[in-house]
């Protein structure tokens, strides 16, 4: 099978970057979770090989909570993948955070209630730290590249991940701002945590495309012209973050990570590993194989 070394997570426009501009090739990759929401795009993207997954799918139709997070991330950990660099729209929590702006983000609220967010459900214990949910090694690489990019980026961001899909009410919305939530969206859990169990290095370019609803809205501002400017707003975000992981790509030293991600499964799997049922050491092979090989 084709390896990559960056997984990149993203919206279609992305996709069609990708395609366009380093000429990937779809494939069919299988997980023990079912298929990704789309096949993994592999292509040579400025020297470094990289598989891009459409996170909602062909046509965007997977809502967030429909999302098959664990084969995504599954995927990519059989291609070989060891940092994944991600996207997402998000409603800005704050003034300063402007539509069209970037965001790496540093922190995050976990509000989601009804996904499979871990990997070692049954037959197997592991509790990974997540204090810092995002690589920090990825966040300064994010940053550097960022000098290059001609719009305004934030270096840290707390991003409040909703179920949805519907969007929060008014009160929810003053009540993110409160806890310190930066950003609102509804796709980085359980993304980065499913990274983070998989042992990849993983960082979230947040993409503002409106202010959430605690912010009011201008008075006389017609509902579709006020759409219209989201969509403005996430195209214009969109070309910025390409923009910013293309010239990630570009800076990126991918001899290997010394960062704790990719041993963040040493400390963390607290059944007896010489009990584990074999089935299951196989059908987990490429997360914990090497944690298990002596025993
Ligand atoms: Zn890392």
């Amino acid at each position: 099978m084709k390896r990559a070394t960056v997984g990149i997570i993203g919206g279609s426009g992305l996709g069609e970057t990708i395609l366009q501009k380093a000429g990937g090739q779809p494939i069919d990759v299988k997980t023990p979770f079912g298929s990704p929401s789309a096949p993994p795009i592999l292509a040579n993207w400025e020297g470094v090989e990289v598989a891009f997954i459409a996170r909602h799918g062909e046509g965007h139709h997977l809502n967030p909570s429909a999302i098959p997070y664990r084969a995504n991330i599954f995927a990519l950990k059989k291609l070989g993948v060891s940092s994944i660099i991600a996207s997402g729209a998000t409603g800005s929590l704050r003034e300063d955070m402007q539509p069209a702006h970037l965001v790496i983000c540093d922190q995050v609220i976990d509000k989601t209630n009804r996904r499979d967010n871990t990997f070692y459900d049954q037959g197997l214990v592991a509790h990974v730290e997540f204090a810092d949910p995002f690589c920090q090694t990825l966040r300064e690489l994010l940053a550097k590249a960022g000098e290059k990019v001609a719009t305004t980026i934030h270096h840290a961001g707390t991003y409040v991940c909703m179920e949805g899909p519907q969007f929060s009410t008014r009160a929810e919305s003053n009540m993110h701002r409160q806890w310190g939530g930066d950003l609102i969206g509804m796709t980085c859990m359980p993304e980065a945590k499913l990274a983070r169990e998989a042992e990849i290095c993983y960082a979230l370019v947040a993409l503002p495309t409106d202010y959430d609803c605690w912010r009011p809205v201008k008075q006389g501002r017609a509902k579709d012209e006020l759409l219209t400017e989201i969509i403005g707003n996430l195209k214009k975000a969109t070309e910025n973050a390409i923009a910013l992981i293309h010239e990630a790509l570009r800076i990126m030293d991918t001899s290997p990570r010394t960062c704790a991600c990719h041993d963040a499964l040493k400390m963390a799997i607290w059944s007896d590993k010489n009990a584990i049922d074999p089935e299951l050491r196989d059908r987990l092979e490429p997360l914990i194989g090497r944690h298990l090989a002596d025993n």
